[in-house]
C-alpha cells in the first residue's frame, strides 16, 4: 500500500520554546493549539489530494459553505502520549480510522483511508512532536489531544452531499481532562432529551450529535451534574450512553456489564479496551441491554457495586450519582471504586508504554 506524503509548508512563526514551554506546564483541555495542522482536500472528480502540513490558523471558508449551514461534519478524538524514553505513540489508530469511515457513510462523506489517516497524524507528529507533553510522574497524565475532522467545504445552499470536502488535523496539549481526576462524578439522567434514535445518526461521531445533547447539558449543570446520560429514544428505558462517553456496570459477583451496541450507541475505543482488559483481569465482560429499573434497583440491593465512564478524553472516571427528576440514584455503598481504578491504571500504563502491550496497541508516531 502506498503512503501518500504530505508536502510541508513550516510555520513562519512557531511559538517560542519558553511559550510553548508555559502553555504545557498547565495545558488544560482544548485551549491551545501547536504550530500546525494537516490537510487533505477531496472533490467528486479529483478524490483525495494535495496532502499538506500547514501552518495552524483560521480556515477560509464561504458564508455558504455547506457545513455551517447543515452541519455535514465529522471528527475523532484520538491522543499521542510521550514514553520515558521520549518517543511518542498512539492508540489504537486503526480503530479511530474505521470509524471514521464509518462516521462518514453515515454523514454522505467521502471515506478516508487507513493510510492518510493514520499519515496525517505522523507526519503532523514529525512536524509538532515537540508539543507531547512529557509527565512528570504515572499520575500525570498529560499528552497530545488529536482531532482529525471533516468539513463540506462545497460552497452550496442545495441539499445534497457536498462535492468539496475538506479534512484536517489539529493537536491539542491537554492535562486530565477532569480535574478531580479520579474523584466520582454526578452524572444528571435527562429524561426529556434524547441524544440519538433509531436510523439516526447515534453511533457516528458527528458535530450535530453534541449540538443536540448541549440542551440536555445545560438542564446537567442547572442540576449540578458534569455530565448527562441519555436513555433510548423508543421505549425511554434502556440506558445509552453519556452526551461523550460509554458506561460500565460492574456487580458483586464478577460481572461488569455495557449496552450492547446499537445504532443508538458510540462504539468507543476504550470501551472496547475496557472490554478486553475486563476479561484480562479476570472480571466476566457483559453487552447487553441495561435498564434504568436495573440500575435502580441493583444499585438499592448493593449488587451493583461501581459505576464508571470511559473515553479517550476522560480515560476511566467513576459515576458517583445518578441524579434523576424521581431523585438520585446511589450506590448502597461507597467501595471506592477498586475496579474502575484498577482498569483506569491498566491502560494508562499500557498507553504510557509503562506495561507490555500485549494486545498490539501502540502505534510509535515519533
Ligand atoms: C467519542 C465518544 C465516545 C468515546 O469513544 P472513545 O473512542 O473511547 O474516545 C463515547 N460516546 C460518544 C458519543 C463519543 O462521541
Amino acid at each position: 500500500m502506498s503512503t501518500a506524503s504530505f508536502a510541508l509548508l513550516p510555520s513562519t512563526t512557531p511559538a517560542a520554546d519558553v511559550v510553548r514551554d508555559n502553555i504545557l506546564a498547565a495545558p488544560g483541555f482544548g485551549q491551545y493549539f501547536t504550530d500546525h495542522m494537516a490537510h487533505v482536500r477531496w472533490t467528486l472528480d479529483a478524490g483525495w489530494h494535495g496532502h499538506e502540513v500547514r501552518p495552524y490558523g483560521p480556515l477560509t471558508l464561504d458564508p455558504a459553505a455547506a457545513v455551517l449551514h447543515y452541519a455535514q461534519e465529522i471528527f475523532e478524538g484520538i491522543k499521542a502520549y510521550r514514553h520515558a524514553d521520549g518517543s511518542v505513540w498512539t492508540f489504537r489508530p486503526e480503530k479511530n480510522a474505521e470509524r471514521f469511515r464509518r462516521s462518514a457513510r453515515r454523514l454522505a462523506l467521502p471515506e478516508l483511508s487507513d493510510e492518510d489517516f493514520i499519515g496525517s497524524i505522523k507526519a503532523l507528529l514529525a512536524q509538532d512532536h515537540t508539543w507531547v507533553p512529557t509527565p512528570k510522574d504515572a499520575a500525570d497524565e498529560c499528552s497530545l489531544y488529536l482531532r482529525p475532522f471533516m468539513i463540506a467545504s462545497e460552497t452550496f445552499l442545495g441539499v445534497r452531499p457536498a462535492r468539496e470536502v475538506d479534512y484536517y488535523v489539529i493537536a491539542s496539549p491537554a492535562a486530565a481532562y477532569f480535574k478531580g481526576g479520579i474523584e466520582p462524578v454526578s452524572i444528571w439522567l435527562s429524561s426529556h432529551y434524547k441524544r440519538a434514535a433509531p436510523g439516526g445518526t447515534g453511533f457516528a461521531k458527528c458535530g450535530g450529535n453534541y449540538a443536540a445533547s448541549l440542551a440536555a447539558q445545560k438542564e446537567a449543570s442547572d442540576h449540578g451534574c458534569g455530565q448527562v446520560a441519555f436513555l433510548d429514544a423508543a421505549e425511554n428505558k434502556w440506558i445509552e450512553e453519556l452526551g461523550g462517553m460509554n458506561l460500565f456496570f460492574v456487580f458483586k459477583d464478577g460481572r461488569i456489564a455495557t449496552p450492547r451496541l446499537t445504532d443508538t450507541i458510540l462504539e468507543g475505543v476504550t470501551r472496547d479496551s475496557v472490554l478486553t482488559l475486563a476479561q484480562d483481569e479476570g472480571l466476566t465482560p457483559e453487552e447487553r441491554p441495561i435498564s434504568i429499573d436495573e440500575w435502580r434497583e441493583a444499585a438499592a440491593s448493593g449488587e451493583l457495586t461501581e459505576v464508571f465512564a470511559c473515553g479517550t478524553a476522560a480515560v476511566i472516571t467513576p459515576v458517583g450519582e445518578l441524579v434523576t427528576e424521581e431523585g438520585p440514584i446511589r450506590l448502597k455503598a461507597d467501595n471506592g471504586n477498586p475496579v474502575a481504578k484498577r482498569l483506569r491504571t491498566k491502560l494508562l500504563d499500557l498507553q504510557y508504554g509503562r506495561a507490555e502491550d500485549t494486545h498490539g496497541w501502540l502505534t510509535r508516531l515519533v
